[in-house]
């Protein structure tokens, strides 16, 4: 077994800061947390870049960073006077909720744990120990590393990667989007998911009074969060192929309500993605993943309100179409669009475009140095999907000949690919929580190693 006294972690956002709180609460180890942004640190995209209107999309009820204290969350915010269990809390808050629990853990440990503001290179797994190389020019050598890189930042669409502010911002979370604009002008925003909801809220927050228009395939937007009846949930997998699942969860909706229905698949959706084949997998993510998104992450009764609100007022409007082509002229654009299920093509005129498309995921067109580096070398490399890194079931990193690494380990969303839910914080919370128990031998502890 691999004698584990020092861990360094690279990426100090939920995944990495997390999994740092949890080795150091359950084994007598010192922990290293790489972190290149100070503003990131504890918060990582999500807490770091929220702004005053974002909301988180789960209850507080269930946001514990703690799977073994579930009450955490909801006992630091009444502490807080911020809410209560049935509250939706700000991002914000969230971000300063989980630097409080670092910052008590360094208080706690002292020397144990050590934060460093830089850059990772590089990691060289070796038969004795790993190293990381730094953009300082500094190497920290532990006994193995854990990367927590996050997503990888959205891809440009074809029409727009000649393309820069102001005209197009590839950042949704950038705070100038609407500077200098007025409200005869239109802000094009690619994808109606929950980043495109996040940033049609903040132009609004910002004091943006001119339309927007949200664009996607099928113009599906994240539905809202609903008190649901009670109902009691299968405690046994539905299984199955893609169709008779779908059929499954339909036939249960009209039983206990869809909300019900897709809540109730939780505890066995990662089990689901693993034991499908390869083609299940493709086929799920070709044609239910929009559908699955909308419906599995669901926003906040108060962000549904506005948006309703926007619509209503005809500032927000979604539309389900394709890009033809987007030309820049004049100091504004023009998109040429066509509309889901017509042959016509029309053209708008736009000010300003925002890529809200998301995280892809794809390890190949990733510009980060660290990863780069190590994929060219094969120590890590892309899921078979191409939907993040890959990794076996204890997270370690697959490398190019398909071995898994001793030594290298990946946490977070760039694991959907072995393990497909875990994005959101429950089973990020889970995920790192267990290898944690895993690197200190706490495992055995309680016996879930047996
Ligand atoms: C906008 C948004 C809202 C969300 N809202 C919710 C919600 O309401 N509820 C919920 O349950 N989940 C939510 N999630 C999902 C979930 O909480 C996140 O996916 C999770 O926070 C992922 O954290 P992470 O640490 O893996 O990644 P990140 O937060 O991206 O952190 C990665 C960190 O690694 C650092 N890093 C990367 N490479 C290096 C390197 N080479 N050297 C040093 N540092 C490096 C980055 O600077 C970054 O700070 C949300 C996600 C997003 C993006």
């Amino acid at each position: 077994m691999l004698k584990v006294d020092h861990v360094a972690i690279i990426g100090g956002g939920f995944s990495g800061a997390l999994l740092a709180i949890n080795l150091l609460r359950h084994g007598n180890i010192r922990v290293t947390l790489v972190e290149r942004r100070l503003d990131r640190l504890g918060r990582g995209l999500a807490y770091g870049a929220a702004q005053a209107d974002h909301i988180l999309n789960v209850r507080a009820a269930n946001m514990s960073a703690l799977p073994d204290q579930p009450g955490h969350f909801v006992d630091w915010l009444s502490t807080n006077g911020l809410g209560n269990e049935g509250s939706f809390a700000t991002r914000h808050d969230y971000g300063s909720y989980l630097c409080a629990m670092l910052e008590a853990a360094r208080n706690a440990v002292g020397e144990r744990l050590t934060l460093r503001t830089d850059e990772a290179m590089d990691v060289k797994p070796a038969a004795r120990g790993a190293y990381v190389a730094l953009k300082s020019g500094t190497t920290v050598a532990a006994d193995l590393v854990v990367i927590a890189p996050g997503n990888l930042p959205p891809h440009d669409l074809g029409a727009f990667v000649d393309m820069s502010r102001p005209l197009y911002f590839n950042d949704p979370w950038a705070t100038d989007i609407s500077n200098g604009l007025d409200k005869h002008e239109t802000v094009l925003l690619l994808g109606s998911g929950l980043t495109a909801v996040d940033c049609a809220l903040s132009l609004d927050g910002t004091g943006f009074r001119g339309r927007i228009i949200a664009l996607s395939r099928r113009g599906l937007v994240p539905h809202a969060h609903a008190p649901a009846p009670a109902f009691s949930a299968r405690n046994d997998s539905p299984g199955g192929s893609a169709s008779v699942l779908v059929r499954a969860v339909r036939h249960r909706a009209v039983e206990i309500g869809w909300r019900n229905a897709v809540d109730e698949l939780r505890p066995f959706t990662q089990d689901l993605w693993r034991g499908a084949n390869l083609v299940e997998r493709r086929r799920f993510l070709h044609h239910l993943r929009p559908y699955w998104d909308v419906h599995r992450h669901r926003i906040a009764p108060q962000v549904a309100a506005r948006l309703d609100r926007l619509r209503d007022q005809k500032r927000l409007e979604i539309i389900a179409a394709k890009i033809v082509r987007a030309t820049a002229a004049e100091g504004c654009l023009t998109v040429e669009i066509r509309r889901r299920g017509r042959d016509a093509t029309e053209v708008l005129r736009i000010a300003r475009t925002v890529n809200c498309t998301g995280p892809l995921g794809d390890l190949r067109r990733t510009t980060e140095p660290l990863l780069r580096t190590l994929s060219s070398r094969g120590e890590i490399r892309a899921d078979p999907l191409a939907i993040g890194i890959d990794v076996d079931r204890q997270c370690r990193a697959i490398a190019s000949n398909g071995d898994p690494q001793e030594r290298l380990y990946v946490v977070g969303p760039m694991t959907r690919g072995a393990h497909w839910e875990i994005v959101a914080v429950p089973d990020i919370r889970r995920q790192v929580w267990t290898l944690a128990r895993l690197l200190t031998n706490a495992h055995w502890v309680e016996a879930e190693g047996l």
